[in-house]
């Protein structure tokens, strides 16, 4: 029987009305609208796109969008200023920078000034930490999609063995922690694979819940797939014009028991999260985080 396949088009969607009810109602009982600020460096063309979806979703949610584009040139003393003023701007709640930045910036000393209040994409050593002490501020908008898109299977996953594919800050590591925690959609039993895993096969094989973010186009085959796994597809390829997962989405399909596609899984997803986490930001800013 061929899995069911998680439609993260058609979850976002009911994720972002909600969210635009809870905008309107915070609006109209405070006068707060959520602002994000997103701030792209350079002209990577995909990142334009991500940085043009993300702000669509805002607008349709209510919520404000800024957009601050800098050249390619761009310094990290100057990027740090920007960033420190979008800190001190009490109309802007979510700041999002978006990654990768051009080489000669470091990354990691940008994304320690943003403020961890208006940290919507939770990669602040704050933030962080909070998640690995279960006790979130935010949840980092990719794994908290795909816990939503777990737990809409209504699949049990405590005792479960789950497998992550990459390590990554944004993807795999915070995974993980998401799905240790105590409580539902979680106290899974995880393990996290990555370039220098011996026996990955072996190790994929066994999980109940596959979640392959490593960027390798098709990489989870039918053969590497337990009958009955959720198989989560992190990943976005473009591959001869085309967008393809990490996950061999036909063979695949036809021996899991639920699957996400690409396009049209965990992106979407993805994006709703970051609504999701700008209105929180709002409301902790705002002084109304005891609203919802
Ligand atoms: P990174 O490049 O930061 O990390 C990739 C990880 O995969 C690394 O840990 C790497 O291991 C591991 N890896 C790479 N090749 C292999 C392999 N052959 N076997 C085992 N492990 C491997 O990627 P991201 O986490 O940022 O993204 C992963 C994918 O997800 C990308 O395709 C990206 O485009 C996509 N993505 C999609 C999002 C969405 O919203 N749908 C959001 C974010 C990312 P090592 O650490 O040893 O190098």
């Amino acid at each position: 029987m061929s899995a069911e396949i998680i439609d993260g088009k058609a979850l976002a969607a009911t994720f972002r009305e909600q969210i635009a009810q809870e905008v309107a109602e915070l609006k109209s009982a405070t006068q707060v609208v959520p602002h994000l600020t997103a701030v792209l460096v350079g002209d990577d063309p995909a990142s334009a796109v991500y940085v043009r979806n993300k702000q669509r979703a805002c607008e349709k949610a209510g919520i404000e969008s800024t957009l601050k584009r800098l050249h390619a040139e761009t310094t990290e003393a100057e990027l740090l200023t920007l960033v420190k003023e979008l800190n001190a701007d009490p109309g802007v709640h979510g700041i999002l920078v978006q990654l990768p930045l051009p080489k000669h910036i470091n990354e990691t000393a940008i994304l320690d000034v943003v403020d961890p209040l208006k940290d919507v994409d939770a990669f602040h050593p704050e933030n962080v930490g909070l998640i690995v002490q279960g006790r979130p501020r935010y949840l980092p908008c990719t794994p908290y999609g795909i816990q939503q898109m777990i737990l809409s299977t209504k699949m049990e996953t405590a005792g479960k063995h789950a497998v992550i594919l990459g390590r990554s800050e944004i993807v795999g590591k915070p995974m993980a922690m998401l799905l240790i925690q105590r409580g539902m959609g979680a106290d899974a039993t995880v393990t996290i694979c990555h370039s220098r895993t011996q026996n990955l096969k072996e190790i994929v094989k066994s999980a109940d819940i596959i979640i392959a973010a490593i960027g390798q186009p098709e990489f989870v085959t039918a053969d590497m797939v337990k009958p009955g796994a959720i198989v989560i597809d992190v990943g976005i390829n473009r591959v001869d014009d085309k967008l393809v997962g990490d996950v061999e989405f036909e063979g695949v399909k036809e021996v899991a028991s639920a699957i996400t596609p690409v396009p049209g899984g965990v992106g979407p997803m993805t994006i709703a999260m970051l609504l999701k986490n700008t209105l929180t930001a709002a409301r902790i800013l705002s002084g109304n985080a005891s609203a919802k």
